[in-house]
């Protein structure tokens, strides 16, 4: 029997509330604990080490006042 999961993608892709966040990886091996800074302008980054997807969660409300 068939799971009915959502395609994953390539990589994963991890929702922050910060523009600055930390990454050491899904595993241990070879890659070191990192700092990365969020794009302000399209509100996420891309770890050079392990490829996850750092994204900005209210970026798209980030410039909207209700
Ligand atoms: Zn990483």
């Amino acid at each position: 029997m068939m799971h009915a999961e959502p395609v994953t993608p390539l990589f994963e892709t991890v929702e922050v509330d910060s523009p600055r966040v930390a990454c050491a990886g899904v595993t241990d091996s070879g890659h070191p604990r990192v700092y990365l800074h969020l794009d302000s302008r399209t509100g996420d980054v891309i770890c050079p080490y392990c490829s996850r997807r750092f994204i900005m969660k209210h970026h798209d409300t980030s410039w909207q006042e209700y």
